[in-house]
Parts: C-alpha cells; sequence; structure tokens
C-alpha cells in the first residue's frame, strides 16, 4: 500500500493528523523537496529511506515504490499543499493501477487556502461586486492551456482567481485580467510561501502589483489572488442573519 499524502503548505503543523501518522510508520519516505517543509518528516523512523522527488523522473519514483511494495515495506508520497492541485498526481496513480499496487490518498491543507488564511480573508463573500466562485487556475508555461482557459477567457467571470504557478509572468497576467474585464483599481495579493517562517505579503492592485513584487524581489513559490474579496463591499450573509430562519435556528422578532 502506498499512501499519497498532502503535506499542507510549509508550517510542520498544517498536515493533518492522519499524514503525520503514516509519516511517523513509513519505511520509505519520497518527499517533494522542492516545496514540501523537510520539517513535515520529522520524528520520521531512524533508519527510514528518503527520496526527494525532486531529483527523480516518473519511472524512478514508481520504480522506488515498487521495490517498497515488494519488500512489503510501508512507502508514502509526500506532496505539498494537496496533491490533487497541481501535483503530478495522476500519472503516479495510474502507473500504480497498471502495476496492480494499492494506494490511499490523504488530502492536505492547499497553498490556496493557507493564503486565504495568512491573508485573513474569504474568497467567496456575497453581494453584486463579490464573486461566489472561486477559479484555481494558471498561466500557460511549459504546460500549454485548453482551449478557452486562458485567463483572459476566465477573467471574462470577475471571479475570485487564485492563480498559481504564475508568479513570473505577472505582467502579462495582470494584462490579460485586464483586457478580460476586471477593472486596472481591482485588488491583487501575492503571497510568497504562505505559512513558512520566511512569508512575504504584497498587496496590490492589477495596474501596480508587478512593480511591487518586483520590488520584494518575489520571483518563485507564490501564489497571486485576484479579486474584491481582498477589499470592497460586500452583504452580510444570510446564514447568520438575524432576520432570516435556518434548518437549525428561528428568525429573530423585533
Ligand atoms: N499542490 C500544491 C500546489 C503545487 S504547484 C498546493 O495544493 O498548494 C506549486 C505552486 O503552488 C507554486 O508555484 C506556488 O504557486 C504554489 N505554492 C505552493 N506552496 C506555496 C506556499 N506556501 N505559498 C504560496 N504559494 C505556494
Amino acid at each position: 500500500m502506498i499512501t499519497f499524502i498532502g503535506a499542507g503548505p510549509g508550517d510542520p503543523e498544517l498536515i493533518t493528523i492522519k499524514g503525520k501518522n503514516k509519516i511517523l510508520e513509513a519505511d520509505v519516505i519520497i518527499y517533494a523537496g522542492s516545496l514540501v517543509n523537510p520539517a513535515v518528516l520529522d520524528g520520521h523512523k531512524a533508519d527510514a529511506k528518503i527520496y526527494d522527488s525532486a531529483y527523480m523522473h516518473l519511472d524512478e519514483v514508481i520504480e522506488v515504490m515498487k521495490k517498497a511494495e515488494d519488500e512489503g515495506k510501508k512507502c508514502v508520497r509526500v506532496h505539498t499543499g494537496d496533491p490533487a492541485i497541481y501535483g503530478a498526481h495522476r500519472e503516479q496513480m495510474d502507473r500504480l493501477d497498471e502495476l496492480g499496487i494499492d494506494y490511499e490518498v490523504i488530502p492536505g491543507v492547499s497553498s490556496a487556502f493557507g493564503t486565504a488564511a495568512v491573508l485573513k480573508k474569504e474568497y467567496t463573500l456575497p453581494g453584486e461586486n463579490q464573486s461566489q466562485t472561486v477559479i484555481f487556475t494558471r498561466m500557460e508555461g511549459r504546460t500549454p492551456m485548453p482551449p478557452g482557459e486562458k485567463l483572459v477567457d476566465l477573467a471574462r467571470h470577475r471571479a475570485t482567481m487564485v492563480i498559481f504557478l504564475s508568479v513570473g509572468f505577472l505582467d502579462e497576467l495582470s494584462k490579460q485580467c485586464i483586457e478580460g474585464g476586471y477593472p486596472p483599481e481591482t485588488p491583487v495579493a501575492v503571497v510568497y510561501k504562505a505559512t513558512w517562517p520566511d512569508q512575504k505579503i504584497v498587496i496590490g492592485t492589477l495596474a501596480d502589483i508587478e512593480q511591487k513584487v518586483k520590488e520584494a524581489g518575489i520571483t518563485k513559490t507564490a501564489l497571486t489572488v485576484v479579486g474584491n474579496f481582498l477589499q470592497g463591499d460586500y452583504n452580510l450573509s444570510k446564514l447568520y442573519d438575524k432576520h432570516f430562519t435556518t434548518e437549525f435556528r428561528k428568525a429573530v422578532d423585533e
């Protein structure tokens, strides 16, 4: 049995209890050293074999998993954030399926949510100028975007956008957002290494974020979040509105 684990965004206390327990029991650990905080591995067995997948290609990762499985060892594969978001996770599971090796997946706190937490913001606010929709996306890099998913297309919705893997293209990012329909004064935050000790937060607008991020020296490991949720008017929720009856609570008469 191979266990895929979401390690969370960085703070070693932001891994799930279930994920941490699996790490403590593991004989073989494969982790994405480029982004996973090695502190999440603290307490691992003294004789656990540890591999950094940053130096491995897919065949090598699968080989380590297969060997562990053949030897009856417990193997964990530790991904940053949650493996379901830009984790190159599916291709590993498919290979394990082909080999008839069983696996499980333990989710993690995506950096998308680590970022909302450190910003102390809510992505989905009620109100005309707000959005009830969150788009997780990225800019086209070496991985091409499918038709209809260029930032300029997605921007049309003026939803809250959480943009991964793209802080190196902020100029183009802002341009496409504005071209697509967000006003240039739309607030933007860039969060570098959310929840790590060296975290940095830069707040600006589509018009000035690139310059501010350049000045802060941020070139990688950052999320860009765009939308009025960062600032601006919103309506209070119906859920906690005292004049509103819910399944659990009667409206207050005044
Ligand atoms: N599965 C991960 C994302 C992997 S893709 C998750 O759920 O978070 C790698 C990208 O995620 C980085 O380029 C960066 O855009 C973002 N990222 C990962 N950790 C981050 C962190 N602590 N703070 C800000 N962005 C982060």
